[in-house]
């Protein structure tokens, strides 16, 4: 029997090395991989002089769709991701109207991206104070894990979770075998500082910026893994912004570990950061304006440089995320930058902004921060590697070529990211997700192909036992 497809010379970013070899493509999944082989295929490509990396996996997206579908949706959103060589997000459980927070919820938004999704997809269930008896409920529609606000979300159906529902939401995912995921940030300090400074009438970038200081992300950290600790539940940091954030979510809990006096920790605690926390700077908020307003907020260019050199170690940060959050363009003027509508819109460029970074970043790890590490955190099955079994999801990068960013490349509705005008290093010309050919040399070719809801391997914890239960 023939394959269906052969891709013939390509350099593979593989677990052990970056060996040219060819790959055969069957119903999807990848059923070898050699050099030179023979044997007769229905298709075929020609991938010599390129990379082909594991697609790229986004586990922090928001997409927005159903319910404001007019900020991104799952088809633009897909398509950027595609071009930057992307086969498969995480779409968070908000900005869409309404979030995710039980199953009827979960069906409404599943549904929309099966029918609009270019890619493959998962999606995160939320976690506030009014929904902890729908977890359940989520957990066996299949949601990737459950999201949290320790901050205000800037969204009024998505509360925040303060320390008892993150405590109790805690319990009950360990028992679920899923992740919770936190955004990280002290809300009494930033709620605080942002009243003083409206009362103050100040209301400028670098006022907004003063709000959101680094130690009230560093305080929520630590508190949300003292919580894993005391819950044994999983714990994932999204977007941390400085290395002292990353430090505390792997390092910090040592001695309050020993504190509390407990055996084997039977749960662990990953963080991610995004490319703007890499790239950009507190300087680019001021020229670029609220195209860079995010939050956690964009750092010095040296915390980012620290940050950077935390990702050529191992163990500190575990993948990147875009936290792509577009709005239209009306939300993001205005004098006061307290209230204009925040999220880096930057969801095509992850793999090139990893990329730029290599030589100083081995290839292979390159393939860990965008693919592999999302996929065995979350315990996708057959994702994240070029490996005979997997889903054939790969990419294809011109390594040699360089180019500048400019708007008409981008594929997202409103085309607002910060970094048009940049050149990056490593070209992407084709993404292929389960074996379909959705994006190449610049253009969508998906034709009917649709992505697929991919759902987690739960890790249910039979012997897991909560400190105080
Ligand atoms: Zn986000």
């Amino acid at each position: 029997m023939p394959w269906d497809l052969l891709i013939r010379g390509g350099e593979v970013v593989a677990p052990n090395g970056v060996p040219r070899l060819d790959i055969a493509i069957e119903d999807g999944s990848i059923v070898e991989l050699a050099p030179d082989l023979t044997g007769q295929s229905r298709g075929a490509i020609d991938a010599s002089g390129l990379h082909v990396f594991p697609g790229l996996i986004d586990p922090h997206v928001h997409f927005n769709e159903p319910g404001r579908t007019d900020w991104e949706g799952f088809e633009t959103g897909s398509a950027a991701l595609a071009a930057g060589g992307g086969t498969c997000f995480f779409d968070m459980p908000l900005n869409s109207s309404p979030p995710v927070l039980d199953g009827a919820t979960f069906d409404a938004k599943c549904a929309a991206a099966e029918r609009n999704s270019l890619t493959d997809f998962a999606l995160w269930g939320g976690l506030t104070r009014d929904n902890l008896d729908k977890l359940e409920e989520l957990a066996a529609r299949g949601v990737v894990g459950f999201k949290a606000f320790m901050s205000d979300s800037g969204i009024s159906d998505f509360p925040v979770a303060d320390d008892y529902t993150l405590y109790k939401g805690m319990r009950l995912a360990a028992k679920l075998g899923l992740v919770v995921a936190v955004h990280a940030e002290n809300d009494s300090v930033t709620s605080g500082l942002a009243a003083e400074a409206a009362k103050q009438g100040r209301s400028g970038i670098r006022d907004y910026l003063a709000s959101r200081p680094a130690f009230a992300e560093c305080e929520a950290i630590g508190r949300a893994a003292l919580l894993a600790h005391a819950t044994q539940c999983n714990l994932h940091v999204v977007h941390v912004s400085t290395v002292n954030g990353a430090r505390t979510a792997k390092f910090g809990l040592d001695d309050a570990r020993w504190g509390l006096g407990d055996d084997e920790p039977d749960y662990t605690i990953t963080c991610e950061t995004c490319p703007h926390y890499l790239l950009l700077s507190d300087k680019d908020v001021e020229s670029l304006g609220a195209n860079a307003k995010c939050a956690p907020p964009l750092r010095s260019s040296h915390e980012a440089e620290l940050l950077t050199r935390a990702l050529f170690r191992d163990d500190e940060i575990d993948f990147l995320a875009s936290d792509h959050s577009p709005s239209p363009a009306s939300m993001k003027q205005g004098n006061d930058v307290f209230r204009i509508w925040g999220g880096i819109a930057g969801v095509q460029s992850t793999l090139s902004s990893a990329l730029t970074l290599h030589p100083r970043l081995p290839i292979q790890k390159v393939g860990d921060l965008t693919s592999s590490g999302a996929a065995a955190r979350f315990h996708l099955p057959n994702k994240g590697k070029i490996s005979v079994g997997y889903d054939a999801d790969l990419a294809f990068v011109d390594l040699a070529a360089t180019y500048t960013l400019t708007r008409d490349m981008l594929l997202d509705r409103h085309k607002l990211s910060p970094y048009v005008g940049r050149t990056f290093r490593g070209l992407v010309r084709r993404t292929i997700v389960r074996g379909h050919t959705v994006f190449q040399d610049g253009r969508i070719t998906a034709g009917n192909f649709r992505g697929r809801l991919i759902k987690p391997t739960p890790r249910i914890a039979t012997e897991r036992k909560p400190t105080d239960a």
